[in-house]
């Protein structure tokens, strides 16, 4: 090969092509550094004939500067690459870039220092010197996770190592990982269980692609199950890779992931530092021998990682939206994983109590295989839910809690059991405003009301991150004192619980408050411990955890979710309701679920009183096929913004004017989106129906890439999306 294309990793360059020097070895998915002007670029060689563009003269090319020193990217990752960019309208180097921007995984240093006790004494002990001593014996670590264990400052460590009593060690930084071993502890599996684990462990042994769904209600043993085909993987020596939903799951995961298999899996997530980064990426790349990458468990990134001999993905919790990436490439991990393992020639498991309505459908045909844990393990039962209706048993004013819901409450805290109380609203109150003049606070940069944070004491967007003090005066009528809170948010209501219950110990878990690993953990800790009575929180609390003293769950609000104009309400409601209720009663006493509701004949909230997720779905189903929504037809949503208002909306007209007119594509808009103004730029949007016989993706890029838009313009296609702001 004397001559390459290279896929570059800057989205605003095509495919260039380059000489290859004698002597120099390259390979399609070998990773290179290529002059480009005065600078260099990295750039990744392709498969001759895949990436368009004109044929340069050989002897115009330029030589490609050097080989960086990973293994060339797989064929199954570059055609994931190819099919992602493709499908999701997204430059092929965008898509590039989250297999390779990684944390210096290409270059940068090899060995980092960590520091240990020398064995030596300071020359004045005082208490915290010695409480480092007393517990940094065995640890390594930087300076700043020695101080977070010893729980002193860095400054006193800092001390320490003048003294010598710390000492520095340089430490490589592609240091082996621990080896899980398939037999470390095999759990004694139910007869449904085995049934189920017996299916995909055959799968994991025939080495090819086969999509299942692993349909289970909560508390069935999933995750235990899950683990036989991963053990398979494991006995085959190829790796697994394990998607989560949430960083503040990882924890929880870890630890029986320890149980079972005797070693920590490898993590991936963005709270992780460089250095973890690097090990991780170049260990995954270098595959699972000798003390290399086995099981990665990660958010939804890591499935763009380039594993080298993978045998296995599950993606746990597969019907959260969290695996739908919002900005840059607006992938849906969920579908992305099934593509890969498709490419890659491998199993994948979708895990679910409550799968996507997509995904049933994907079972229903015939595409996937639904695998069933119709019971939950051992002795639990499934808790029961019953409604409160709030048009009959009204909250005091100002007051979120029914009457009934406050004795449920009681009864459980007179037991020693714990409670559960879910509201998917972080902070104090949704809205703020003026008792004297009506005032309401909004972001300045965003169409949305500032939340109150009491615990913090700021107004926060949580579009846009902009946070503010609270004011002493309105500022639009200076009357001082005069801030009223509207609305419930989960700090509201642990208030109201601290009121009724002053003896109780709560504890509000949101993103605010667990956003860290370490966080989550000590949350998990002190809930296993039972040092917290009851635990206000958002959709955060509502999967993954096992706490087996929760006896009663009460949904503040039930009917939150259905309003807005989500396609997917009804769904999501049923889902978050069905994962927060499957958190009670999960050990040997039994769970209740009081849901608090003004519409009590809803459709979904009926269903989910009488537990019956079929006739749920069934309705779903069919309302979706009447209005050509997926999985019946396809949606994709076009916003353009900018910073100026009249040239978004200018910009949109002269898209909708040359809008491709189909029968099977229908087009709406351009009007402005629900959020008409974020992070200080205005949105229009359009909104496109398309049957399943169109070519979306062909039409939207034919349509929209014709356009010339000016520079202050953004224009994000989002294929199949979530979000609908
Ligand atoms: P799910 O993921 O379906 O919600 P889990 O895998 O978390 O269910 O299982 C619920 C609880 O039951 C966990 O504490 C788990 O350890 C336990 N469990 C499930 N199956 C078994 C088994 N075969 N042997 C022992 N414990 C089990
Ligand atoms: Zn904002």
């Amino acid at each position: 090969m004397n001559r390459v294309r290279l896929l570059v990793l800057n989205a605003a360059l095509g495919p260039l092509d380059y000489s290859v020097p004698k002597g120099m070895r390259v390979e399609p998915g070998s990773v290179v550094i290529a002059p480009l002007g005065p600078r260099t670029v990295t750039g990744i060689v392709w498969d001759e004939g895949r990436l368009p563009g004109k044929q340069v003269d050989s002897n115009k090319l330029r030589p490609i500067r050097e080989v960086v020193d990973v293994p060339p990217l797989s064929a199954p990752l570059r055609r994931l690459i190819e099919w992602t960019a493709e499908y999701y309208c997204a430059a092929l180097a965008s898509v590039a870039r989250m297999v390779l921007s990684s944390g210096g995984a290409l270059g940068g240093p090899t060995t980092m220092t960590e520091y240990r006790l020398s064995g030596g004494l300071p020359e004045r002990m005082t208490s915290q010197r010695l409480a480092a001593i007393e517990t940094l014996e065995d640890e390594q670590g930087t300076i700043r996770e020695l101080a977070g264990i010893a729980g002193v400052s860095e400054g006193v460590l800092r001390g320490l190592v003048n003294q010598g009593v710390i000492e520095p060690v340089m430490v490589a930084i592609d240091r082996p990982y621990p080896q899980a071993d398939a037999d470390f502890h095999q759990p004694e599996l139910s007869l449904d269980q085995r049934a189920v684990a017996r299916e995909m462990v055959d799968a994991v042994a025939a080495r090819s692609f086969a999509p299942f769904l692993l349909d289970g209600v909560t508390g069935s043993g999933k995750t235990e199950t899950y683990f036989e085909p991963v053990a398979q993987a494991l006995r085959m020596g190829r790796q697994v890779l394990v998607l989560l939903p949430e960083i503040a799951l990882t924890e929880n995961f870890l630890s029986r992931f320890e149980q079972r298999f005797g070693a920590a899996p490898v993590q991936w997530h963005s709270s992780l530092k460089s250095t973890e980064r690097r090990r991780a990426w170049r260990a995954i790349a270098g595959g699972p021998k000798g003390g290399g990458a086995q099981v990665i468990v990660g958010a939804r990134s890591a499935l763009f990682l380039p594993y080298a001999d993978l045998g296995l993905i599950v993606v746990d919790e597969a019907h959260e939206i969290s695996f739908k990436q919002d900005d840059g490439v607006r992938y849906n991990a969920r579908d992305v994983s099934v593509m890969r393992a498709r490419f890659e020639g491998v199993p994948v498991i979708l895990s679910s109590a409550t799968p996507a309505l997509e995904s049933l459908h994907m079972a229903s045909s015939g595409i996937y295989k639904k695998l069933v844990l119709p019971s939950r393990f051992g002795v639990a039962e499934m808790p029961a839910i019953k409604l409160i209706d709030l048009t009959i048993e009204k909250p005091a004013n100002g007051r979120w809690l029914s009457a009934p819901l406050i004795e449920g409450i009681a009864a459980r805290l007179a037991a020693g059991e714990q409670a559960l109380l879910f509201l998917n609203r972080r902070g104090y109150a949704p809205l703020t405003l003026c008792r004297n003049c009506g005032h309401r606070f909004q972001c300045p940069n965003c169409s949305a009301w500032l939340v109150e944070h009491r615990l913090s004491a700021r107004l926060a967007c949580h579009h846009c991150g902009l946070e503010t003090k609270p004011p002493e005066k309105c500022p639009e009528c200076g009357e001082a004192d005069c801030l009223v809170a509207c609305g419930p948010g989960v700090e509201r209501i642990a208030d109201e619980v601290a009121e009724l219950f002053p003896e109780a110990r709560i504890a509000v878990a949101t993103s605010d408050t667990l956003g860290s690993p370490e966080r989550a953990a000590e949350f998990i800790a002190q809930a296993e411990a039972k040092a917290i009575d009851v635990i206000v929180g958002t959709q955060l609390v509502t999967k993954g955890f096992h706490f087996p003293e929760l006896t009663l769950v009460g949904v503040v609000d039930a009917d939150l979710g259905l309003e807005g104009g989500d396609l997917r309400a009804a769904e999501r409601t049923y889902q978050q309701v069905a994962q927060v209720a499957g958190r009670a009663g999960r050990g040997a006493k039994p769970g209740e679920v009081l849901l608090q509701t003004r519409h009590p004949d809803a459709a979904v909230i009926a269903a989910l009183a009488n537990g019956d997720r079929d006739a749920f779905y069934a309705a779903e189903t069919e309302a979706r096929r009447d209005a050509g929504a997926p999985p019946f037809g396809r949606w994709a949503a076009i916003i353009l913004s900018s910073e100026d208002e009249r040239e978004a909306r200018m910009a949109a007209a002269r898209l909708g004017d040359c809008r491709p007119v189909q029968d099977d594509l229908y087009i709406l808009g351009p009007a402005p989106a629900p959020m008409a103004l974020l992070r200080g730029r205005f949105r229009y949007r359009f909104l496109v129906n398309a049957r399943r016989s169109a070519n979306l993706q062909k039409a939207l890029r034919e349509w929209i890439g014709a356009q010339d838009f000016p520079p202050g313009v953004r224009v994000g296609i989002d294929i199949d999306p979530y979000s609908f702001v």
